[in-house]
């Protein structure tokens, strides 16, 4: 699935770009066209403009002649300037001057201002040539006298266009070439995330669904033992249906956990936070604790700070989360041993420490402990009634209040866990 999203995306991209690409091509070459042309009507009128001026015009009974140097045009042999393919003279209703010029064309093409004809058309002697010609009206004075035609090959211009399309042809490719790669690379990338989530919800999905499926076989056998009894023994069923009970009660802690986890997911709305004092929260929770941990022979310590600190967050989750890390600071130190709360502020954020004396944590889990259902010891853990969620929790929580979670241990000697957390600006 995620690389057929990624072949799609890939696809995309290279749709997208290639449309891009080959419309600015078009364009380019659409604007080299109309330059190059530009460039050459230019070349074509100003050596027009030159020819015509050699010529003379002599005014006869009301009559224009066109001599060079005294000799009439009309016996002038061949009078066509380098470059040019025909220089054609007409008179005012567009006739031809040199009624036996076969390379002039015919009256319909005369036609003022600049076109592009196939020579062939108009002179079959001749092979297929493009030519770019200039009608231009000749005036004595204010008096127009007629009109000259004149015409240049647009071979120099055709092959120019020719190298530059070939040039486009290969290079459009190419480049399309490279963006398909480049796509299909960026679509791993963007995919990374999307990965890491999949893969994420479904360890999550299996890790859920084994641990549901433990009480829910527990429960089984449990009910159908409890209906084996003979009907004259009622203390195995109620056993059994105590027993039921207990499971049902921590499968109903883990729904809870799984719950909460999907509901928190993300950063917290600003409009839920609200202010808070941090040093009367951890007060109370330290006084709630100092029964729990009575019952366990444990010392409960504190160290806070003497002058209040505030902090936006929501109570009810910070709460929370401290108390699933007094939680496991309790469960996982023996007898005898001790529990610090410490708080203490570094640099506009504050710091609360839950520090125990307790087994420790290995270097090798350390990385892990994080993660979802993760159990260090899943023996140990089981038997404390742990589901491996806590820490998740607290850190799902800690990130959503931007902060963060940070944990050092040494096995036997003890594990303290960090809360940083950003103090209220003032
Ligand atoms: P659980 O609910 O199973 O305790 P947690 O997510 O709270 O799950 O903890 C994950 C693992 O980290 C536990 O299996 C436990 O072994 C270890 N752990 C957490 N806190 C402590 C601690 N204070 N001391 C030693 N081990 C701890």
């Amino acid at each position: 699935m995620l690389t057929r999203s990624r072949r799609r995306l890939a696809y995309l991209f290279t749709l997208a770009m290639g449309g891009i690409l080959v419309t600015f091509a078009f364009v380019v070459y659409y604007f080299l066209v109309k330059e190059r042309l530009r460039v050459f009507d230019q070349q074509l009128k100003d050596e027009a403009q030159s020819y015509v001026f050699e010529f003379q015009y002599v005014s006869e009974q009301g009559q224009y002649r066109v001599e060079y140097g005294g000799i009439p045009l009309e016996t002038f042999a061949d009078m066509v300037p380098k470059g040019l393919k025909y220089a054609c003279w007409y008179d005012n209703l567009k006739r031809p001057l040199r009624i036996n010029d076969d390379i002039c064309p015919p009256q319909k093409l005369v036609k003022q201002g600049f076109q592009t004809i196939d020579f062939n058309q108009f002179s079959p002697n001749y092979q297929q040539d493009w030519l770019r010609q200039i009608t231009a009206p000749i005036k004595n004075g204010n008096k127009q006298i007629g009109y000259i035609v004149v015409a240049k090959s647009l071979q120099p211009i055709q092959e120019n266009l020719a190298r530059s399309r070939f040039y486009l042809s290969l290079g459009v490719p190419t480049t399309l070439g490279l963006i398909g790669i480049v796509g299909w690379f960026l679509g791993g990338l963007a995919m990374q995330p999307t990965k890491r989530s999949y893969e994420q919800l479904q360890r999550f999905t299996a890790d859920a669904s084994h641990e549901l499926r433990a009480p829910v076989a527990a429960i089984l056998s449990n009910a159908q033992v409890g209906l084996l009894a003979p009907e004259d023994n009622s203390e195995l069923p109620r056993q059994r249906l105590e027993n039921i009970v207990d499971i049902s009660k921590s499968m109903s802690a883990l729904i809870g956990n799984l719950l909460f986890l999907a509901r928190h997911e993300g950063r917290l709305n600003l409009k839920d936070l609200q202010t808070i004092e941090i040093v009367g929260l951890l007060k109370r929770l330290a006084d709630e604790y100092q029964l729990i941990a009575e019952e366990k022979k444990l010392t409960i310590m504190t160290e806070f700070l003497s002058e209040k600190a505030t902090l936006l967050a929501d109570p009810d989750l910070l709460q929370q989360a401290l108390k699933n890390l007094l939680d496991n600071a309790c469960k996982y130190t023996p007898q005898h041993g001790m529990v610090k709360l410490k708080l203490f502020t570094q640099l506009r954020r504050i710091s609360i420490q839950i520090i125990d004396s307790g087994v420790g944590i290995p270097t090798e889990d350390l990385p892990h402990i994080f993660e979802r259902f993760y159990r260090v010891d899943t023996a140990r853990t089981r038997s404390s009634g742990g589901f491996g969620l806590g820490l998740a929790i607290a850190q799902q929580i800690v990130q959503a209040h931007n902060g963060e979670i940070t944990v050092q241990s040494k096995v036997g000697e003890g594990t303290i866990f960090q809360v940083c957390l950003p103090l209220k600006k003032v």
